[in-house]
C-alpha cells in the first residue's frame, strides 16, 4: 500500500497505543521529510520511546499506521525494516574490536562477501573517524568513541531510517556540544533520515531540523526550533522549550496588527502580537522570554515599559540574570553584560530601580 502523500518519507497516521487501561500514546499525527533530523522531545513517560518503538516494530500500535517510503508497517517484523535503533546504551560488545563491533552491524547480510563487509566497515569508520581505532576494544577508547562505534554500526546497512534514543545522554556537557555537531555532520554526508529521542531541549534545538513536543502520551506542537521557541501554541510549550515569564491578561482590543492586552501584574496595557480568534475580553496567558526584555535606568521611549527593582541578580561573567519585583510579581529578565568602563559591565545591580521594556513581537498571545 502506498501513502497519499508520497513526499512524507515517515508518516505517522492517528497512532495511539495503550498498555493495558493505561494509553502511553495518543492519536500522533506527523509526518518526516527524506533527511530530515527529527526530535521527539518531552520529559520522561511522555510516550516518546513507545513512539519510537513502534517505528522500529518492537512494538504494534493499537491503533494508526505507519507508513515508511510508501509502505504501511503493519505486520512488518523489526528485521525486515529499513529502520536501525541505536539504543542509550549504545549495546556495543564488550569483547569485540571496534571493527568488529562495526561489522556485526552487517549480520543480516547474508549475501555479502567478506571482501564487501569490510570494504563498508572501513567505509563507516572512515564516516566517523575511528580508523585509527579498528584494533581497540571498547574499554580502550573514551565515551564519545564508543557512541561513534554506535553510530557506525547502525549506518552499515544503510538503513531508511536512524532512531536514536538519547544519543547523547552517556555522555559529558562539554563531550556532548561537541558531539551534537558531529551528529549533525555524519548525518548530512550520509543522508539518512534521523529521529531522535531526547528529553533534552537544548539537544533537540541544536540538532533538530523539527521538533515533535511531546506531553502524556500527545504531540503538542510541531515546529522548527526557531517556530517552537519564538512560536509556543501552548503554556505547556513555552514553559518547557526556556524560561518564560507567564501573566493573566485580558484582551482590551485590536490595533492592527496587534492586540491590546490588560495585565494586572504590570500595571499596563501592553501591545502583544496579535493571534486570529481571540476577541476582546477574552482571557489570555501573556508570555514574555527573560531575554526579550530590555533593561535600563532611564525610561525608555514608547513600548511595552514598567518600572521595577532588581531583587536577585546572579552573574555569569558574558550575561546576567535578574529577577526584578513590580508589586508582588517577580518578573526574569536576561541581559548582556555588554557595558564597558569603571562602573562594571552590568546593567543594574541589587535593588536598583530599573525599566524593564519589551517590544510587542516578543509579547506572545496564548490561549491554551
Ligand atoms: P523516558 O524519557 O523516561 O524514557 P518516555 O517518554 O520515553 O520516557 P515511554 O517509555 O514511552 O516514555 O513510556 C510512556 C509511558 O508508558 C510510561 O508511563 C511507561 O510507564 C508506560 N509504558 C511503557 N512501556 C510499557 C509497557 N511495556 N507496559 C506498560 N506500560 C508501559
Amino acid at each position: 500500500m502506498t501513502t497519499p502523500d508520497a513526499a512524507a518519507f515517515l508518516r505517522i497516521e492517528g497512532v495511539s497505543k495503550t498498555f493495558g487501561h493505561f494509553q502511553a500514546v495518543k492519536d500522533v499525527n506527523l509526518t518526516v521529510g527524506k533527511g530530515e533530523i527529527f526530535s521527539l522531545l518531552g520529559g520522561s513517560g511522555c510516550g516518546k520511546t513507545t513512539l519510537l518503538r513502534m517505528l522500529a516494530g518492537f512494538e504494534e500500535p493499537t491503533s494508526g499506521r505507519i507508513f515508511l517510503d510508501g509502505r504501511d508497517m503493519a505486520g512488518v517484523p523489526p528485521w525486515e525494516r529499513p529502520v536501525h535503533m541505536m539504543f542509550q546504551s549504545y549495546a556495543i560488545f564488550p569483547h569485540m574490536t571496534v571493527e568488529a563491533n562495526v561489522g556485526y552491524g552487517l549480520k543480516h547480510e547474508k549475501s555479502w562477501t567478506k571482501a564487501q563487509r569490510a570494504a563498508r566497515v572501513a567505509e563507516m569508520l572512515d564516516l566517523v573517524q575511528l580508523t585509527q581505532f579498528a584494533k581497540r576494544k571498547p574499554h580502550q577508547i573514551s565515551g564519545g568513541q564508543r557512541q561513534r562505534v554506535a553510530l557506525a554500526r547502525a549506518l552499515a546497512r544503510q538503513p531508511k531510517l536512524l532512531l536514536l534514543d538519547e544519543p547523547l545522554a552517556a555522555l559529558d556537557k562539554k563531550l556532548r556540544e561537541h558531539t551534537q555537531f558531529e551528529l549533525m555532520s555524519i548525518q548530512e554526508r550520509t543522508g539518512v533520515t534521523f529521529i531522535v529521542v531526547t528529553h533534552d531541549q537544548e539537544e533537540a534545538m541544536t540538532l533538530s531540523d523539527r521538533v515533535a513536543v511531546m506531553d502524556k502520551g500527545e504531540v503538542k506542537q510541531i515546529g522548527s526550533p526557531t517556530e517552537i521557541y519564538e512560536f509556543p501554541a501552548s503554556k505547556f510549550v513555552a514553559g518547557f522549550i526556556g524560561s518564560v515569564n507567564s501573566f493573566d491578561a485580558t484582551v482590551t482590543g485590536r490595533e492592527k496588527p496587534h492586540l491590546r492586552l490588560k495585565v494586572p501584574a504590570l500595571g499596563i496595557e501592553v501591545t502583544a502580537r496579535d493571534v486570529p480568534g481571540v476577541v476582546e475580553g477574552q482571557k489570555v496567558t501573556l508570555a514574555v522570554r527573560p531575554e526579550k526584555i530590555r533593561l535600563s535606568k532611564d525610561r525608555p521611549e514608547g513600548g511595552n515599559a514598567v518600572q521595577g527593582h532588581v531583587k536577585d541578580l546572579a552573574y555569569f561573567g558574558k550575561d546576567s540574570l535578574y529577577r526584578i519585583r513590580l508589586g508582588d510579581t517577580l518578573i526574569q529578565a536576561h541581559a548582556v553584560n555588554a557595558r564597558r568602563g569603571d562602573e562594571g559591565s552590568r546593567v543594574a545591580d541589587w535593588d536598583d530601580a530599573v525599566w524593564l521594556a519589551f517590544d510587542p513581537a516578543s509579547a506572545i498571545v496564548l490561549v491554551e
